[in-house]
């Protein structure tokens, strides 16, 4: 199987960019992030904060996590609902930033994340793919962008869902999500030695997915 690994800060459009590369190559997209996501969903169903205090492995001893891929899209499900949709908020965006420090829940999700690429072709984005999750993937990319160029296309996605934001509060946001991803203690945010940097704050989202195309193919041969 080929996988190809794309991790990068939050807002570099590695979701987007990975979907159109994985419907380019044929292969599967899986968001990795979006596990995260549900997982929190399930803390702030359950009244926790982003403190966590409480039993975290009790919890996840009783969640029901499933990826199901519906016409090449992936949908998550929690505890049998399809939460795909719920998890794209902001305050969803805060919860799985803070579940994800917690060693607890990185092992949960790291064999879901393993045996999905064993069995497809891939296209997996997230924070640690080419680092902790597929350490031998056939392409690493390290995607990033300027965090305010990166903040400017939150808010216009934000925007277009008719959340009421502001460029100041997403920036902080991301400012606050860049810090604890890549200062945690487990699997934090980094390049993995052997990844591609693809720095996408002075091209278009074209010019982005041409970049990536050419980093996969040199990559894998093609
Ligand atoms: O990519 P997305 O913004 O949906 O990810 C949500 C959060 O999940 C990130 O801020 C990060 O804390 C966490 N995450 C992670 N490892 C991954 C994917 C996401 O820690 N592989």
């Amino acid at each position: 199987m080929i996988n190809v690994a794309i991790d990068g800060p939050a807002g570099a459009g590695k979701s987007s960019l990975s979907r159109l590369l994985a419907n380019k190559l044929e292969y599967i997209y899986v968001d990795t992030g979006a596990l995260y996501r549900a997982v929190g969903l399930k803390f702030s169903n359950l009244g926790f904060t982003t403190e966590l205090v409480g039993d975290i492995a009790a919890v996840l001893a009783d969640t029901a996590l499933d990826i199901r891929f519906i016409d090449g899209a992936q949908r998550v499900f929690l505890d049998g609902n399809d939460v795909s949709d719920d998890i794209r908020t902001p305050a969803a965006s805060m919860m799985a930033s803070a579940v994800s420090a917690k060693p607890e829940v990185r092992a949960f999700l790291l064999d879901m994340q393993r045996n999905i690429a064993k069995r497809n072709n891939v296209v997996m984005d997230g924070r640690d793919i080419g680092t902790v999750v597929l350490p031998d993937a056939d392409v690493k990319i390290f995607l990033t962008a300027d965090v305010k160029v990166r903040a400017e296309r939150r808010l216009k996605e934000l925007l277009e869902k008719g959340e009421k934001v502001t460029f100041e509060e997403v920036l902080e946001d991301m400012k606050v999500r860049d810090y604890n991803d890549s200062h945690r203690d487990i699997a934090p945010l980094k390049q993995a030695d052997d990844a591609v940097l693809a720095d996408t704050s002075d091209l278009d989202f074209e010019g982005s997915l041409e970049l990536l195309c050419s980093i996969v193919q040199k990559g894998i041969g093609a």
